[in-house]
């Protein structure tokens, strides 16, 4: 591939073809990276802060048009998309305002020096590689953080949104970030690897599935490199028997058809008592079956179509598959005809742990639903993944739920609402969802040195 291709899901239509970088361009980029560097992580963090506030402002007033680009590229929903232009603009906004707090030196207590100081210093150079679902917001969680605390960035985002990764650069470089400090790559698995590598970069950031988090965190770990991870999820949504099972279905079901299903923290499986089983089940395949489908650019329509036809192909196969094996099917999970990567939306019930979809991560509109006969089975299946993304427990007894909360083996877990992502708010995951956080202040610690110095 000496391209990158972006197609219109909608469509089929090849769009746009970026070239990629050769052998030379990542000898290139690496240079100019690490030579930028010095000058960035030495200009004042106000100056830095202004920067990133210009780059919020563009987010915000461009949206519409941001919206309308990953709608064509992946799918979304246009008022998603335009959502998600709006909150990539809040996380730069709220590093620009908290960032110059998080970066101030602490002085510690001395203990019995003249004085224990700590400063917060940036790096160098750093890869983010980065997923085509949340094309906008995916890159800010990386970029705004660091871009904040003085490191320089080197940014390969998905093949498929190759026009909204050039966008994003050029947003960064007219709001002041200079050229060299955030540079977008077309680059190749192996360039990336190259780039990790080399001992000019000091740290990846890789957000995406677990079979490139597995490659990228191999070639980080040969090369005593740091790798924050955010991988897939299968997070439960888990009702109580105090819930009001129609609301909180309809609320179950939306979420999961957001962004058409393809959300590492989508509530895939919807946990809940045998005895709301059929009034939960029917609602979802209600609200499922009714949902407009079509071009995503349209008013009224909830589902777009999948992110290519390959991954429209995937998730009918898991759901062939989940039914094969003897889960029933409610509702849909079938490919719609023509050339667009649009499916039915699906609702799968009588999953047991022998069957593939027990475990796997189903990335598309897909919802799972379990019936359980008690709190404590209803915990036990919804830790029984080797995901830990996050989770949701919903009831009206709010002490009660969150009891059942704490008891989630998951980096984010809601009481009586799901996945709720915030500029301020800490994201991550445990086990195979990925190790290291993004957002908040947390996501300003990932990659810095945390340097003392100390006067006897
Ligand atoms: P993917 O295939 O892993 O791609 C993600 C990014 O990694 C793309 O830029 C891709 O580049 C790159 N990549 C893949 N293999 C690589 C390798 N060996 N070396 C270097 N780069 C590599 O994932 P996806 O299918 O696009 O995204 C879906 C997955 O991401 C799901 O599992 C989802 O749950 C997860 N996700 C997690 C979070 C989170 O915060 N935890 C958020 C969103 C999505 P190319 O496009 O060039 O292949």
């Amino acid at each position: 591939m000496a391209t990158y291709t972006t197609t219109n899901p909608t469509t089929g239509a090849i769009e746009r073809e970026f070239p990629k970088l050769d052998e030379a361009g990542v000898q290139d980029v690496l240079h100019r990276s690490d030579a930028a560097f010095p000058g960035w992580r030495s200009t004042a963090v106000r100056e830095r802060a202004e920067i990133l506030t210009r780059v919020a402002d563009a987010y915000a007033d461009r949206k519409e048009e941001l919206g309308r680009l990953i709608a064509t590229e992946m799918g979304k929903p246009l008022g998603e998309a335009i959502g998600e232009a709006e909150l990539a603009g809040e996380i730069y906004r709220w590093y620009a305002e908290h960032g110059p707090d998080l970066l101030e030196p602490e002085a510690l207590d001395p203990q019995g020096a003249e004085e224990s100081l700590v400063t917060t210093e940036p790096v160098g150079p750093l890869v983010g590689v980065m997923p085509w679902n949340y094309p906008y917001y995916q890159v800010a969680r990386f970029a705004a953080p660091n871009l904040m605390a003085g490191n320089t960035v080197i940014l390969k985002h998905a093949e498929i949104c190759a026009a909204s990764a050039q966008v994003m650069e050029e947003i960064l470089h007219a709001a002041g970030v200079p050229e060299d400090v955030y540079i977008n790559v077309f680059a190749g698995h192996e360039q990336i690897a190259t780039m990790i590598a080399d001992p000019r970069v000091h740290g990846v950031s890789l957000t995406g599935s677990e079979r490139a988090g597995a490659a990228v965190a191999e070639t980080a770990g040969k090369n005593l490199k740091k790798a924050v991870l955010e991988l897939g999820g299968s997070d439960a949504f888990i009702l109580l028997e105090d819930a009001d099972v129609g609301r909180v279905a309809r609320t179950a079901a939306k979420a999961r058809l957001s962004n058409a299903g393809q959300a590492c923290n989508s509530p895939k499986r919807m946990i809940v008592l045998n005895s709301q089983l059929e009034d939960f089940v029917a609602t979802v395949t209600s609200v499922f079956s009714e949902a407009t489908i079509g071009d995503p650019l349209e008013k009224g329509v909830r589902v777009g179509p999948l992110s290519s036809v390959k991954a429209r192909d995937t998730v009918v196969d898991q759901v062939k598959r989940a039914v094969e094996q003897g889960a029933t099917l409610h509702t849909g999970g079938d490919a719609l005809e023509g050339d667009g990567a649009f499916m039915r939306p699906a609702v799968l019930t009588g999953i047991t742990p022998e069957m593939d979809a027990y475990s796997e991560e189903i990335f598309g509109p897909v919802a799972m639903v379990y019936g359980v006969d008690s709190e404590e089975e209803a915990v036990q299946l919804a830790n029984d993944v080797g995901f830990g993304l996050s989770g949701s427990v919903w009831g009206s007894d709010v002490g009660r739920a969150q009891a059942v909360a704490d008891r989630l083996a998951v980096g984010m877990a809601y009481v009586n609402e799901h996945g709720t992502t915030l500029p301020g708010l800490p994201f991550g995951g445990v086990k195979r969802s990925g190790f290291g956080r993004e957002l908040g202040r947390w996501g300003m610690g990932e990659f810095v040195n945390t340097r003392l110095r100390r006067t006897a």
